[in-house]
């Protein structure tokens, strides 16, 4: 194997951006089992930093493709960035086959050693298995990237200016080898010619994105200096983001400020704020700044507002707990709606959704409530309830309000639309502009 690096010094690169290319290995990358996260994980830590990614490969598990893949990113990269393959079982080839491109004998780092086994130690076995000692193997030459979740620890290895960092497989630990030792390399290596990348974000939920866009470009004068203005839907609503590149702080804030100054009243309706882009966030604020607690009364979404709520750590501060009504004798039952005011309006309709929210909290002793009912399909439509139709409801104390939405989608879609929707709603409540 040709050492990519032997005979092709970097040319002088001192002025322009350092660029990565990432290469992620693994057959289950491929055959689809394994989405690439890790790619889209690396590529917005690394624009963060201001090191935009050039390309990226994916290959099997094997020595050949591996090296074929990192000496092909070595004609373009400053960094390389391999994840996957580098575990204690046979498929796991990154190490061997990297180390052996370059020529670089393998050996075991007592320091490494130690720590495995003391780690295995801690998890009640009383021996490591042996396979793991391939896991602290270490290329001549190379730096030891400190893995706080694992045993694999990273590798960068550099030839000629440049940097090969392998990093495991799972996420979680190549995000800790990354946020670690791996980004302070990194600035250390590269920190000079690293173009700073500035953001401003505008969180917007209950806008559709084309009609969002048409508002927005209407604000914006023809020249935005060195911001670009991107827009990010999700199912739950779309992300506004402004990006400043090339471009010395104090210019990029002044653009930014100006651009979103121009672009806040557009978006006022729309807007939450959270750093996790999470509207959960912007509620769990509101909920915890007034002391008040919540409960949730759920038909089509079957608790998922539940699930959103409890997915934030810390949520047993304000959220009582929920009831998932399916039937509508579970509604009477469990949340006391009245059993006439189902027969008179149907189960998908505004006086039921009012009456869930404002039994819920009654039931659960809560301050504020949220009802949810609708019709998430693909049966169940009517002529004046398709599919999509839901009513969802918010009180806080004696006050309360419903709104009736037709989403689009499947039924998947339908529920995380409706659950997004009901938070918001009460959100939107609390600040006093529902
Ligand atoms: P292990 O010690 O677990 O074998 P490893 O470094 O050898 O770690 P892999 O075997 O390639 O890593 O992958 C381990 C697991 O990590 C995979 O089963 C997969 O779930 C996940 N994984 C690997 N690569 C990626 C990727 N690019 N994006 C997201 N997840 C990944
Ligand atoms: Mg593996």
């Amino acid at each position: 194997v040709r050492d990519p690096s032997a005979g092709a010094p970097l040319t002088a690169s001192a002025g322009r951006a350092p660029r990565v290319v990432i290469v992620t290995v693994g057959d289950e990358l491929l055959l689809g089992k394994t989405v690439d996260g890790n790619s889209a994980w690396l590529g917005a830590a690394l624009a963060e930093m201001g090191l935009p990614v050039l390309k990226r490969y994916t290959v099997g598990d094997t020595d050949d493709a591996i090296q074929e893949a990192v000496t092909r990113a070595l004609d373009d990269a400053d960094v390389v960035l391999v994840t996957g393959g580098l575990g204690p079982t046979r498929d796991d080839r990154t190490r061997d086959a990297v180390a052996a491109m370059f020529g670089l004998p393998l050996h075991v780092d007592a320091t490494l050693m130690q720590a495995m086994e003391a780690r295995f130690r801690a998890r009640g076995y009383t021996s490591m298995p042996a396979s793991n000692v391939k896991q602290a193997e270490v290329p001549e030459g190379a730096r030891v990237l400190a893995n706080p979740q694992g045993t694999a620890p990273g590798l960068a290895i550099e030839r000629g200016g440049r940097w090969v960092v392998l990093m495991p497989g799972v996420p979680r630990e190549m995000k800790a080898i990354f946020t670690g030792d791996l980004k302070r390399l990194l600035l250390d290596e590269l920190g000079p010619r690293l173009r700073p990348v500035f953001f401003r974000t505008f969180h917007t939920t209950g806008i559709a994105e084309s009609d969002l866009a048409e508002r927005i470009e209407a604000v914006l004068p023809p020249d935005l200096g060195p911001v670009s203005v991107a827009f990010l839907p999700h199912i739950t609503g779309v992300d506004v983001r402004l990006t400043a590149t090339d471009a010395r702080a104090e210019e990029a804030e002044r653009w930014l400020s100006d651009l979103a100054g121009r672009i806040a009243p557009v978006v006022e309706g729309y807007r939450f704020d959270a750093e996790s882009g999470d509207v959960v966030e912007a509620l769990a604020s509101a909920l915890a700044g007034s002391g008040r607690t919540l409960a949730v009364a759920e038909s089509c979404t079957g608790g998922l507002v539940a699930k959103r709520l409890t997915d934030r750590a810390g949520s047993s501060a304000y959220f009582k707990g929920g009831v998932v009504a399916y039937a509508n004798d579970a509604k009477t039952a469990l949340l006391g709606v009245d059993a006439g005011v189902i027969a008179e309006h149907g189960a998908v309709s505004e006086p039921v959704a009012l009456a869930m929210a404002a039994g819920v909290a009654s039931v659960l002793g809560a301050d504020a409530g949220i009802g949810v009912t609708g019709v998430a399909g693909p049966d169940g439509g009517t002529a004046d309830k398709p599919v999509g139709t839901v009513w969802y409801a918010a009180s806080v104390g004696e006050t309360s309000v419903a709104r009736k939405s037709l989403f689009p989608g499947d039924r998947q879609q339908i529920r995380e639309r409706a659950t997004q929707a009901a938070l918001v709603l009460l959100l939107r409540l609390l600040e006093g502009r529902a």
